[in-house]
């Protein structure tokens, strides 16, 4: 799922507390409750022609394959940052609270990146519960996951519903 879809969640429901440690707690929440939700990566990193038909359970797929979410991480990365430019600067949301949300919505896709680059196996235990986690409910589904078409433009028209309803 988009770290901008995370975030922007995060940002949502740091609007409801002003206490730091539960707008942490919630971002944090709030990542593994959408991950169960199937959204499309793992027809994104099998591909068209791949030989596997499906993305193992137990997070054995290659590192070519990870790369092919990287063109979408950059794109992703960019509109993050144009959101927070956005509501930090223009609607003048709380800072502190903003970026605290924004850490605690990442957090788990930060260790991912750690294990990416570091391979150390503390990471990669951690990186396999996050890595199952996606895989509940997508194993159970035909194709192994949904269309990443549909689950890109949901995104879409929810991170615009959400920074629409946070200008008015
Ligand atoms: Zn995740």
């Amino acid at each position: 799922m988009f770290g901008t879809t995370h975030a922007l969640t995060g940002i949502v429901l740091s609007q409801t507390t002003s206490d730091l440690p539960a707008v942490f707690g919630l971002s944090f929440l709030s990542h593994i409750v959408l991950d169960f939700i199937p959204h499309g990566d793992n027809l994104i990193v099998l591909g068209k022609n791949s030989k596997e038909k499906r993305v193992p359970f137990d997070l054995s797929f290659s590192q070519a394959a990870f790369r092919k979410l990287i063109p979408y991480a950059i794109v992703d990365g960019i509109i993050l940052i144009g959101a927070l430019i956005y509501l930090l600067f223009v609607i003048r949301l709380d800072p502190t609270k903003t970026i605290v949300a924004v850490i605690g919505a990442l957090f788990i896709d930060g260790i991912a990146f750690l294990y990416k680059i570091t391979k150390w196996s503390f990471f990669r235990k951690l990186e396999k519960y996050h890595h199952k986690i996606h895989q509940v409910i997508t194993r159970y589904l035909p194709k192994g996951d949904v269309s990443p078409v549909i689950s890109i433009s949901l995104q879409i028209a929810f991170a615009v519903v959400v920074l629409w309803t946070l200008s008015i």
